[in-house]
């Protein structure tokens, strides 16, 4: 991809970093493929490649975030699955992380949107308060055409049966297979945990068939193991 940053701007350590990524990418689309937003929404602007454009034309040109700019940067969902089908190795992450901290700092967001973002973010990665606001919610549905559409889009969204949790709280999952091969940590996750609690399961039962020892580690060592592991992108386990 051709960039127009100039000299004075790639003294910026951001900028430098990003613009290697830019030259990187050479437009292929790949990624779209598995990008659960584009898949969903069917918009350029909501895949990766399109973001890429977005975050490219921010920087270059020193543009203040439009409000359809942060609507296509918000949707995406730092899954970091388009990572692991870009046949150039164009470390989106990156620039994702530097353009998300971009319109952090150069967009006001309305009151409204600070409010749903707080509450998301008290709610999500809580177990007892996400299952509890799922109550909440499947109480107010029949309210539902009273509240403003961002609440209604929520309210459809939001799951209101979970599966009972059959993944049992051990800390060790020890692998059936004669000799053990690596031993990995594994990020339960939040709402998935809840929600689809089968595939963590899942995850285990195939990394204890290769070999592979899972630690599934309490809250408070999470800490210890971004500081004791070398973490390894887009993933939700990490090798120690
Ligand atoms: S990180 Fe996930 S949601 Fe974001 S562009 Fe990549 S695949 Fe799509
Ligand atoms: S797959 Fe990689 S090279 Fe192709 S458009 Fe996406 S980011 Fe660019």
């Amino acid at each position: 991809m051709q960039t127009k940053f100039t000299e004075e701007q790639l003294r910026d350590p951001d900028n430098f970093a990003n613009e290697k990524v830019f030259k990187k990418c050479v437009h292929c689309g790949m990624c779209n493929a598995t990008c659960p937003t584009h898949q969903l929404l069917g918009d350029e602007l909501d895949g990766p490649r399109g973001r890429i454009y977005l975050i490219k034309d921010m920087l270059e040109n020193n543009r203040k975030p439009t409000e359809k700019v942060v609507k296509h940067i918000d949707r995406c969902l730092s899954c970091y699955s388009c990572m692991t089908t870009c046949p150039a190795g164009v470390n989106y992450m990156h620039i994702i992380d530097h353009g998300k901290k971009y319109i952090e700092k150069n967009y006001q967001r309305s009151f409204f949107d600070k409010l749903i973002r707080y509450f998301l973010s008290i709610t999500l990665p809580n177990t007892k308060v996400f299952r509890l606001s799922s109550l909440l919610v499947k109480l107010s549905k029949p309210f539902k055409f009273l509240m403003p559409s961002k609440i209604k889009d929520m309210i459809e969204l939001m799951p209101t049966n979970f599966p009972k949790k059959s993944l049992p709280i051990k800390e060790v999952y020890k692998s059936s297979a004669k000799k053990r091969i690596a031993r990995v940590a594994l990020l339960t996750g939040c709402v998935q945990k809840e929600i689809s609690p089968q595939i963590n399961e899942a995850t285990i039962r195939l990394l204890n068939r290769h070999g592979v020892e899972v630690v599934v580690p309490k809250k408070n060592s999470l800490l210890w193991i971004f500081k004791s592991s070398s973490w390894k992108r887009g993933g939700c386990s990490s090798r120690f």
